[in-house]
């Protein structure tokens, strides 16, 4: 729901008020009306109104959530945060998934996944692996619990933990690991019989925990409880850019800065007005995440040995071979995820490169609307590339019955971790700011 107040692009002074859904926000942020944020993605200046529970301020221009109030922001969070780890622990204690092929049966921990590729030679992917889905999670769930509860702790250890949440989220794997274990149950399923353990179930849970936790957690008033922004020097005038004011918005903590002041006194991030040589840096990392595009395709990803004869498959030779089982919607998810998004994504982040440069002509607020529609997007769903590496990673885990049937990974498996690592940092490069640089809002 629009509230009047915001609607209106044209003089942009307050931000829109939306609901959040089913989601319940609360009185977190305190009750004032001179709240001010620059907003992070479009740096434009906007007043915060007074939101009720259930809803929340997203920004007039580019639409992002400023802030929200949740019913209970201590309660929930932390429910969520305290629940999703009680059932990582579980997820972890007991057997995840089963396979039997002609009378053989063998079954695994989720622990005994990254052992698995250990003792293959691929302790890398092991490592992903458990950064991804065990350890970056369960210390942002500790994290959360920690901040919302006000545990009495250094401001510094506050601060660490504050800026790990918010940078460490994307790389929170959990749900992606979930479609990936799913994706793997279709493949096994033309050799024998799968079946889940006593963890997966707690697993599940703690996948919708997690995001649920993340969700109800809101950075305005998470840093809020912290400690308060530095007082500003000058009064900055809303509807403006920062950068038109000399000011410029902390990427972690929202804080609003003197352009000139590269470290926050809140949370310590050192930063800039706009994001230093962002274009050249998202274009190195492009260009890198291109040339092994290339062999990450060719090469194989992973190899299958049935009764005793290996052989090697890349990403196109297992889509095909899905599709031939007649396993199509699998075969179009792992097109999707590994084929499509990577290749799209490294196209739309060019396009963003050149739009934000100084050859990108157009100075319409509609496109503007649009190129920044295509950064959402591709800050969405770059992560979701790496369904494929965790496939390979329970296939190798879970398919070891030696010369009856194994499943090994190979190099293309870590070659293509690596492009959607790199094209995930090339995102993060890239400061969408430059983006509405040219759309000066007074002028409209
Ligand atoms: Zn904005
Ligand atoms: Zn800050």
């Amino acid at each position: 729901m629009c509230t009047d107040a915001g609607c209106s692009h044209a003089s942009l002074p307050r931000a829109d008020v939306k609901q959040t859904g089913s989601g319940k926000p609360h009185a977190v942020v305190e009750e004032k009306t001179d709240k001010l944020v620059l907003c992070p993605q479009c740096d434009l200046m906007v007043q915060l109104p007074d939101i009720q529970e259930g809803d929340k301020a997203v920004c007039p221009r580019c639409h992002t959530t400023l802030s929200a109030r949740w019913v209970e922001p201590v309660l929930q969070p932390v429910t969520c945060a305290a629940s999703a780890l009680i059932m990582m622990l579980f997820a972890n204690l007991f057997p995840f998934i089963n396979m039997r092929v002609s009378g053989i049966y063998n079954q695994i921990r989720l622990i005994e996944i990254p052992q698995a590729m250990v003792s293959d030679d691929y302790a890398s992917l092991a490592t992903l692996f458990v950064i991804f889905v065990q350890l970056i999670p369960a210390f942002c769930m500790v994290a959360i619990i920690l901040l919302c509860l006000k545990v009495k702790l250094p401001y510094r250890l506050k601060v660490m933990m504050g800026r790990m949440i918010y940078q460490a989220k994307v790389w929170c794997m959990v749900e992606i690991f979930l479609v990936g274990v799913l994706v793997s149950f279709v493949k096994l399923m033309a050799y024998g019989d799968i079946g889940i353990g006593a963890s997966f179930i707690p697993y599940c849970l703690f996948c919708l925990l997690q995001v649920r936790a993340f969700q109800c957690l809101d950075r305005y008033w998470l840093w809020q409880n912290i400690q308060s922004p530095p007082p500003l020097t000058k009064t900055p005038q809303v509807g403006l850019s920062g950068l038109e004011q000399g000011l410029r918005s902390c990427p972690c903590c929202m804080a609003i800065l003197p352009a000139e002041e590269t470290k926050c006194p809140r949370c310590h991030t050192v930063a800039h007005a706009r994001r230093a040589n962002s274009l050249q840096w998202t274009l190195a990392l492009l260009l890198t995440s291109v040339i092994i595009y290339i062999p990450a395709n060719i090469l194989p990803i992973m190899v299958t040995e049935v009764l005793g004869n290996p052989s090697a498959s890349n990403i196109m030779s297992g889509v095909i071979l899905l599709w031939q089982d007649g396993s199509y919607p699998v075969a179009l998810v792992i097109f999707i995820a590994s084929i499509m998004v990577p290749t799209l994504k490294i196209l739309a982040i060019a396009w963003l490169c050149y739009d934000a440069s100084d050859k990108g002509k157009s100075n319409n607020h509609l496109d503007r609307e649009k190129m920044h529609f295509i950064y959402e997007i591709v800050e969405f769903v770059g992560r979701w590339s790496m369904i494929d590496v965790f496939v390979i990673g329970v296939l190798s885990a879970l398919v070891r019955m030696g010369k009856l049937m194994s499943v090994y990974p190979d190099v293309g498996a870590i070659l293509f971790a690596m492009v959607v690592i790199l094209t995930m940092f090339a995102a993060m490069m890239f400061d969408p700011r430059l983006l509405w640089d040219r759309n000066k809002v007074t002028n409209k």
